[in-house]
């Protein structure tokens, strides 16, 4: 089992520890990561090819490097992966996914479009906040963005450097256009990195500004932590009305894996959305 793997495994049976309610959730996960690295040792060829001559002008103008919205690739083996990932919830609660996956099979549904709309999601449905947690979590919301996971993975990995090196200035992903969810400060300076559920690449960014409006006035950023327990903050934005999980463990001198990090902090989703913030 890979290191990364198996660092996980143990940094979710610690979460499962602190917070039992998260259980069933964290179990997903940990299917969803041992999958992942099934499907990444078995990638063939390369889904996403990227002209390396292309980058520095690519992040220049803020194009991500792979860019969902203007080409067509083929996702066979993503589709594979998402088929593979919806038995987890069959497994789980059957009907719904089942139904779905029989619908890709058979062609009612396309998965490029799926993938397609998910870059163009209407805003969450205000009635699904209310619900309990659990519940208003979308799993195949999240297989959508993991189906891409292995194989952006390998662009993140041969190309990460060049975007490194380059000026990306955006709030979404250099590398594949999503947008973070959740990121951490590092380094001495305390520097904020984003994260991307999608592709895995973190990429720095300014620490007043909002990485989904581009606001940098600081009267109209702000942030919120749950009392007594610093590690973990909510970034919002007053202006648009968004907001990012961060989670600080410098003090700990833990490095974050922040696909465990961001399930394990649902509440802080809760929260934010409760509070008016999406
Ligand atoms: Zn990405
Ligand atoms: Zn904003």
């Amino acid at each position: 089992m890979a290191t990364g793997l198996k660092n996980a495994l143990r940094t979710i049976q610690t979460h499962r520890d602190l917070s039992p309610h998260y259980a069933e959730l964290l179990d997903i996960l940990e299917e969803i990561l041992i999958l992942r690295e099934e499907y990444r040792s078995r990638m063939r060829g390369e889904i996403f090819p990227v002209d390396e001559k292309l980058i520095a002008a690519k992040m220049a103008g803020g194009f991500p490097l792979v860019d969902f919205s203007s080409v067509t690739y083929d996702l066979a083996e993503p589709q594979a992966y998402f088929l593979a990932l919806l038995e987890i919830a069959e497994k789980r609660a059957p009907g719904e996914t089942g139904e779905m996956a029989r619908k890709i099979r058979e062609g009612e549904i396309i998965f490029n479009d799926l993938i397609h709309e998910s870059f163009n999601a209407p805003p969450a449905d205000e009635e699904a906040l209310d619900n309990e947690e659990e519940a208003s979590f979308d799993l195949v919301e999240l297989f959508i963005e993991e189906s891409l996971r292995p194989a952006l993975e390998t662009v993140s990995a041969r190309y990460g450097d060049a975007v490194r090196k380059a000026d990306w200035v955006e709030g979404y992903c250099p590398v594949c256009g999503r947008e973070p969810k959740i990121g951490e400060i590092r380094d001495e300076e305390g520097s904020r990195y984003l994260f991307c559920n999608q592709c895995g690449f973190e990429w720095n960014y300014l620490r007043i500004k909002c990485p989904f409006c581009g606001n940098e006035e600081q009267q109209s950023l702000a942030y919120f932590t749950i009392e007594g327990d610093e590690r973990y903050r909510v970034d919002v934005c007053n202006e648009c009305k968004r907001y990012i999980k961060i989670v600080d463990f410098r003090e700990a001198k833990q490095k974050a894996d922040l696909d465990v990090e961001d399930i394990a902090t649902l509440h802080l989703d809760m929260l934010a959305n409760d509070e008016g913030y999406d």
